[in-house]
């Protein structure tokens, strides 16, 4: 590497770098310089840890915007802290990179230290190492203590909803790895569903008041509320009439496609969580006064899997979602 690692880390990810701007929180006791982090968790709260890789060619194509890929890469472990109900607070970054490649880096830098901002995140440690593009985030988070939210705690009876417009970024993927696509504003927006995706952090923090159980949609709405109701002991029916499809993407494929993408697409970084039916009025009150639109789609039942219905009579069930060693 021409740039010296050192110097590399200081000028992209410290303080002084984009990575370190607006992002300096006094629960950082140590941050960026010596070899460990001490961090001040708050008094009374849960500490909430995810952590989740991107790997060039597996996550996203290869050649992508440098900018994408930071951002994609901390929203993907903001999504995870969103699902928690939790807010997010500090990040490590592990980075592996061909070569420092020094614009790549001021780019990524940038893509990553904005949506790092906007959430409060400090970048307070990481790694650097020469090797294939991957980048690994752990995101810590905060919830009060024995507030989060679980994937688990569903019950038969309860409301499905998902929040945004689900299957966009699966479109937006197929358009970057080159299928034809329309061209113009829809095509522009599709690939941005799937380059910036928005983690629903504050929606997920107003859930931890609202909902039963919660997870994220990354693998396929389908089989993540899949993933949701087997946590639970539960079967899920879900209304493919309900599902909120973006008019961009019915556009831009069809819409039996569109739903097929909101089913089984990934990469969507959707809310899909329950609301007990006791609670349903108060919650569609409360959800209504929030910027990010969600939808009622289904319900939880007694029994397994997830069954789609079309305006109430069964049409089949969904494939499972993606599954890195499924194939
Ligand atoms: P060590 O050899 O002791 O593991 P390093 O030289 O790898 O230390 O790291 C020095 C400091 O820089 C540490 O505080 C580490 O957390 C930080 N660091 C290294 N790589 C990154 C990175 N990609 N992003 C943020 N901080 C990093
Ligand atoms: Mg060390």
């Amino acid at each position: 590497m021409a740039l010296s690692e050192f110097e590399l880390i200081r000028r992209y990810f410290g303080a002084a770098g984009a990575a370190g701007a607006g992002m300096l929180r006094d629960d950082v006791v140590l941050g960026i310089g010596d070899d460990g982090a001490i961090l001040r968790p708050p008094p009374g709260q849960d500490l909430v840890a995810v952590i989740d890789t991107v790997i060039e060619g597996v996550h996203f194509p290869i050649g992508s915007a440098a900018a994408a890929v930071g951002h994609r890469a901390l929203a993907v472990n903001l999504s995870d802290i969103a699902a928690m109900g939790a807010t997010p607070a500090w990040a490590l970054l592990s980075l592996s990179l061909p070569q420092a490649d020094e614009a790549w880096l001021q780019d990524f830098a940038t893509g990553l230290g904005r949506l790092a901002g906007e959430h409060g995140v400090a970048l307070v440690g990481g790694d650097t190492t020469c090797g294939a593009l991957a980048v690994g985030i752990q995101l810590l988070g905060f919830v009060p203590a024995n507030g989060g939210l679980r994937r688990s705690s569903g019950a038969p009876g309860d409301w499905v909803f998902v929040s945004g417009t689900p299957g966009d970024a699966a479109a937006g993927l197929a358009i970057e790895m080159g299928q034809a696509g329309p061209g113009g504003l829809d095509e522009a927006w599709l690939r941005d569903r799937f380059l910036y995706p928005t983690p629903r952090v504050a929606l997920g923090g107003l859930l931890r008041e609202l909902a039963s159980a919660c997870i994220d949609v990354s693998d396929g709405l389908a089989g993540d509320l899949g993933k949701l109701a087997a946590a639970s002991g539960c079967g899920a029916e879900l209304d493919v009439t309900r599902l909120p499809l973006s008019p961009a993407l019915i556009r831009t494929v069809g819409a039996e496609q569109a739903l097929e993408r909101a089913l089984n697409g990934g990469d969507d970084y959707e809310l899909c969580f329950t609301i007990p039916d006791a609670r349903l009025a108060e919650a569609e009150a409360r959800l209504a006064g929030q910027p990010t639109p969600v939808r009622r789609i289904g319900r939880l039942v007694s029994g397994s899997d997830v069954k789609l219905q079309r305006a109430g009579a069964v049409t089949g069930s969904p494939h499972a979602g993606f599954d890195h060693f499924a194939r």
